[in-house]
């Protein structure tokens, strides 16, 4: 244990944030590294309760309560305490193969589980984990880690995000000769074309690529499994296949004017915003928020990252739709810990938001209902409807619209982040495995898809969710595979030592 009271002697400090209104005016990470002396004094607010909660990574309610890796959060709190930071990286690689992307986008259910949050407020575990694995490269202990040993069997991981690459990063080290074939020109799936640049530069995401490729691991980029390349042939090359595919069928919004120009898949416009910046093209990307009025419908993360991405390409203003109503300022009765805190906060996008227009953009309990063009057919406005909120039939709560609440509204782009709805449609149609509810079907514990020596893990078989849950799978994923194949070649006596 840290510091005996150091969870009530400390206050909890938040990771520091480039000021709203400097950063819109570039691409870097808006979150900035935590000095050294700060993070010794946070770590020494972990209580070692005995129980800790917050690793425990698990379904709880509405979401995940604790860290899905079961990260080692009390000891290398007390390793950072103690100034052992060599050790606190060894103990946190044990169970996290990329602590550098769940250290700048995860939404920290350690956090909202921690047991000092019962009383004061949680250890500031994500800034602790981010310091540590920074540490860790700049020092150069983040070194390639070659196998000694080679099983002589191949592994294909289908798919580069982060169940992708835990899965190829966790069959390499165990001796199998993997290649991960990817349809993207760059790897990394959601981390380098999704999640924008503010969050996870992707700098970051090409150096662990590039540890990964002098491991061992072969990167294939644009292939297109099911169309490049079938099924069939890969299970005649390789001995195991894992399906990482992502969940990247996004749902549509099927109302009046749909077809009109400017309306786009959130995914469209945040992938060629990406591609635009890393590409170094001049002038403004194809799809561009540049002196227009935005409307982001649709009101998570996805849909954040739009305004945030809208916002420094200079649009003229921004709102975003969303159906529920503000979540409270504290807990709900509803809502006790270990759940995550289900409460208004003013997430990094709507802080920059706020910063340029005064106001947060977020508009509450409301529908779309049409799409209005000009003579060219490109939209210009969109027309909605209030929600209020009601019991239904069995006193259930449900949303119903009130006609007499009508508005338009002004709209030269239109980015629609309502949510995907599973794995896309070539996964069935092209590599022939099973579906289950728009998800790839496979064994919750063997990862098994309903082709022999085919796996699938990530949100491929779990569907949109977290990098900290895709590394889970890809992890969980591997290790079947492992067992798949040493039972398989038992008679060839792979030993990896
Ligand atoms: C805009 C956005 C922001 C997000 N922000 C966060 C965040 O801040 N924090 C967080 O924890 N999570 C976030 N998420 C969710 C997180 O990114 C995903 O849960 C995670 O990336 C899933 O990992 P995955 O490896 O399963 O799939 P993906 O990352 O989707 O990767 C799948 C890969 O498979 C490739 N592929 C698909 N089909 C084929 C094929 N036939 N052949 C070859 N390759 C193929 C794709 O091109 C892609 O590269 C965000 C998601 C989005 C959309
Ligand atoms: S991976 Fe996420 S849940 Fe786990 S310790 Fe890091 S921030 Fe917390």
């Amino acid at each position: 244990m840290g510091k005996l009271t150091g969870f009530i002697d400390i206050k909890r400090e938040k990771p520091q944030e480039i000021h709203a209104g400097e950063r819109i005016s570039h691409w870097e990470e808006y979150l900035m590294p935590t000095g050294e002396p700060a993070l010794k004094d946070q770590a020494a607010r972990c209580m070692d309760c005995g129980t800790p909660f917050c690793q425990m990574g698990s379904d709880l309610g509405r979401s995940t309560s604790g860290c899905p890796l079961y990260n080692l959060i009390p000891e290398w709190n007390e390793l950072v305490y103690q100034g052992k930071w060599h050790e606190a990286y060894l103990r946190l690689i044990k169970t996290n193969n990329f602590p550098e992307f769940t250290a700048r986008a995860c939404p920290a259910p350690c956090e909202g589980s921690c047991t000092a949050g019962v009383v004061s407020e949680p250890v500031a575990i994500k800034s602790i984990e981010r310091a540590i694995i920074d540490k860790a490269f700049e020092e150069g202990w983040a070194t390639p880690r070659k196998p000694l040993k080679r099983t002589g069997l191949k592994a294909a991981v289908i798919g580069s995000g982060p169940a992708g690459l835990a899965a190829a990063d966790e069959l390499n080290q165990a001796g199998y000769d993997v290649t991960v074939l990817e349809r993207d020109d760059r790897f990394g799936g959601l981390l380098m074309y999704g999640i924008p640049n503010m969050k996870i530069e992707k700098k970051v995401v090409e150096r662990r690529i590039r540890l990964l490729e002098q491991e061992g691991i072969q990167f294939k980029g644009n292939v297109n499994v099911g169309v490049d390349v079938t099924m069939e042939e890969l299970r005649k090359i390789y001995d195991a296949v894992i399906l990482c595919t992502g969940a990247g069928k996004h749902r549509e919004l099927d109302v009046e004017g749909r077809g009109l120009s400017g309306i786009y898949p959130a995914m469209t416009y945040l992938t060629g915003s990406t591609k635009h910046l890393l590409n170094e093209e001049s002038g403004e990307p194809a799809i561009t928020a540049k002196d227009k009025h935005v409307i982001v419908i649709g009101g998570g993360d996805t849909g954040a990252d739009c305004v945030a991405t809208a916002l420094r390409q200079g649009c003229k203003s921004i709102v975003q739709f969303g159906k529920h109503g503000e979540l409270p300022k504290e807990r709900g009765a509803d809502n006790p810990w270990p759940e995550p805190p289900d409460v208004y906060t003013l997430d990094y996008a709507y802080a920059e938001a706020k910063e340029t227009f005064g106001s947060d953009p977020r508009q509450y309990q409301i529908n779309t209902t049409e799409f209005l063009g000009d003579q060219e057919g490109h939209v210009r406005e969109l027309g909605t409807v209030a929600l209020e909120l009601e019991s239904g039939e069995n006193g259930k709560k449900q949303y119903r619209e009130n006609e007499s609440k009508k508005q338009n509204w002004d709209a030269d782009l239109v980015l629609i982040a309502i949510g995907f709805e599973g794995a896309e449609d070539d996964v069935f149609e092209n590599i022939g495995v099973e579906a289950s509810f728009n998800q790839i079907k496979a064994d919750n514990k063997t990862y098994q898809t309903n082709l022999d020596g085919v796996f699938a893990a990530g949100d491929a078989r779990r569907g949109q969710s977290l990098i900290v849950w895709a590394i889970q799978e890809g992890r969980k994923a591997a290790e079947s595979v492992d067992r798949y194949l040493r039972e398989k070649h038992s008679k060839k006596k792979v030993d990896v030592g």
